[in-house]
């Protein structure tokens, strides 16, 4: 048993004045204990009165700051960091001193914050993360720690119904094995998290299960903070993942776990064997795969007509890829298409080509993406195994998505190709970082003539084409997990199905207005990710109950408005 530490929240519960109706916190912690947590710490907004109440005389300048002079001040710091790194910096040293202040800035600053604080920024920090590292937020469990998990687990403070995020590291982002700076993701992924969808900081538990790494730069780096060594493998990893996930169901009952960021091989099979045990996502396969299919449902709304009408191209089979896959025939058979008919109109390509019976060497696990021969016998070839070209000339491609990380694999002859014989093309270059992108939005606008509709992973620009404005969509997962999270935490569901993902994907559609649509925007602003995470909570929460994956539950919608934390500064008595 580990001891010496506190599994006690530092986070007190609101009271409220049985006299006044005032709300407030009892807070024991006195002095420096109470400055130095961050939960609680209000900085110079703590009042005369609580600076008295709680020893904090002599230790603040003595004008007391409201919240806005606060947030003036940080964007006043902000604005003198040069590079965006120095900004993420500066950014994760105010949240770990006053969550308040960290969670209201990004909140009123979200479209310029959450590039900062996530992608793209979040893959230079986990690059240089034993070179930045200030102090230790999250759970790091090694191999060490086989046999006492649970233990290691239970040292941290609990929180009713948290939200896990975890991470073994091998594949970040698109900048693969980080070791212990993969711990970036579950961190940034959480903040996220607390600021689109009022998940309380304290529920949020950054997770890395820190089992080594094959990156030979970093163990090979004297400054290198992870545990140095290779990669755990085979039966020893499953045993260790076995272990974890038996401790999460001990330490956290009802929490809910976010697999994030796991190779290809592993992300699969982790879900695929947990998925009906514990309450869990991935959001690369599914989190994805619901922004992708939200992102169909707003275009058909525009062009008319059913997901089911489009000849869909996937380009890139990988967690992304396959996921989306799955999900958009998910969302055909919902529509009324025979599961058959639904995967027939759907055509993968991975580095090798489009994935068809009968390819040599296709890999067992990706013979049930395979077109049939049957669909493709009448085609023209040109190449040999059959390329992007050749598929979106037969196979009459409306809709293109890129998950492949290979920039610039949309062509021009390809889109022009595409904008023939489809009057609204729906492109969607989804790698990231902003380089990675298949095409740019401008030039696929261009080369259909200002007719495509285009969404993009990474943020872009406007495109003005021909006197058009052309809006651009950020296919980001910000506007689905945060809202999966809530909802099924707030009904207390025990997993998550397949129509409860696709019930998030039809409320995220709903949130993109008509204005928005017009102008070719399949997903909302970034400014409204906390109305929509709250519509898309809602639409999880009602499918777990009605599919009885969640106890019944009145008034679901009242209380997940009521479940969002807004940061603000509530007064203190002494206890
Ligand atoms: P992954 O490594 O699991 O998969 C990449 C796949 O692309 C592999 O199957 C590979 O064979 C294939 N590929 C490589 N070169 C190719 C080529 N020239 N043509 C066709 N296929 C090719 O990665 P992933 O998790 O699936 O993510 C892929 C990309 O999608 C990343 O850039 C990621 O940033 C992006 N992504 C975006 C979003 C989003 O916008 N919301 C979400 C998830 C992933």
């Amino acid at each position: 048993m580990l001891s010496g530490m506190s599994g006690e929240s530092p986070y007190p519960e609101v009271a409220t004045d049985p006299d006044t109706g005032e709300h407030y916190l009892p807070v024991s912690l006195r002095g420096v204990a109470l400055l130095k947590t961050p939960t609680l710490n209000k900085g110079t907004a703590f009042s005369r009165r609580e600076r008295e109440d709680f020893d904090l005389v002599g230790m603040l300048p003595d004008h007391v700051s409201p919240i806005e002079e606060q947030l003036d001040r940080v964007a006043n710091q902000i604005h003198y960091k040069v590079s965006d790194m120095d900004k993420n910096i500066y950014l994760n040293g105010l949240m770990d001193r006053n969550e308040t202040l960290f969670y209201r800035f990004l909140i009123e600053n979200l479209e310029a914050m959450v590039p900062l604080i996530y992608t793209p920024t979040v893959a230079t920090s986990c690059r240089h993360w034993s070179r930045i590292f200030r102090r230790a937020r999250g759970v790091y469990v090694t191999p060490r720690d086989r046999g006492r998990i649970v233990d290691v687990l239970d040292c941290r403070p609990k929180a009713s119904r948290p939200v896990i995020v975890v991470t073994d590291n091998e594949r970040i982002l698109g900048i693969g094995d980080q070791g212990a700076g993969g711990m970036g993701i579950p961190i940034g992924k959480l903040a996220l998290y607390a600021a689109a969808a009022g998940i309380h900081p304290t529920r949020c538990i950054p997770i890395s299960l820190d089992v080594g790494t094959n990156n030979p730069e970093l163990l090979a780096d004297p400054l290198y903070v992870g545990y140095r060594s290779e990669r755990l493998r085979g039966e020893e990893y499953d045993d260790f993942i076995a272990e974890f996930v038996a401790a999460v169901r001990t330490v956290f009952p009802g929490a809910l776990l976010q697999w994030e960021d796991f190779s290809n091989r592993t992300s699969f099979e982790n879900l695929s064997r947990y998925r009906s045990s514990v309450l869990s996502f991935n959001d690369d396969i599914q989190g994805t795969a619901a922004m992708v299919v939200a992102g169909l449902m707003a275009a058909t709304r525009q062009i008319g007509g059913k997901i089911a009408d489009q000849r869909i191209v996937i380009v890139g089979a990988g967690s992304a890829g396959i996921g989306i896959r799955d999900q958009i025939a998910t969302a055909m058979v919902d529509e009324g298409a025979s599961r058959v008919d639904a995967e027939a109109r759907i055509m993968t390509l991975d580095s090798r080509g489009l994935i068809v019976e009968g390819r040599p060497g296709l890999p067992s696990g990706k013979a049930r993406l395979a077109l049939s021969q049957e669909a493709v016998k009448n085609w023209q070839i040109d190449d040999h195994p059959i390329g992007l070209r050749d598929v979106i000339r037969n196979a009459r491609a409306s809709v293109l998505v890129g998950v492949s990380g290979v920039p610039g694999v949309f062509t021009e002859e390809m889109i022009r190709r595409m904008a023939l014989h489809a009057e609204r093309p729906i492109i969607m270059p989804l790698s990231n970082p902003t380089s990675h992108a298949e095409v740019t939005p401008a030039s696929a606008i261009e080369w259909t003539d200002g007719r495509a509709i285009v969404a993009t992973g990474s943020p872009f620009p406007n495109v003005q084409y021909e006197g058009r404005v052309h809006r651009i969509g950020q296919a980001n997962n910000v506007f689905i997990f945060p809202g999966i999270g809530l909802g099924v935490l707030t009904v207390g569901a025990h997993q998550v199905s397949d129509k409860m993902l696709l019930a998030a994907s039809k409320a995220l559609a709903s949130a993109v207005t008509a204005e928005q649509v017009d102008v070719g925007q399949l997903y909302p602003s970034m400014a409204d990710v906390r109305a929509t995470s709250a519509k898309v909570a809602k639409a999880v929460a009602h499918q777990a109950v009605a599919e009885g994956l969640a106890p019944p539950m009145d008034g679901i919608d009242q209380r997940i408005e009521e479940e969002m934390w807004f940061p603000e500064y509530l007064p203190y008595r002494a206890v």
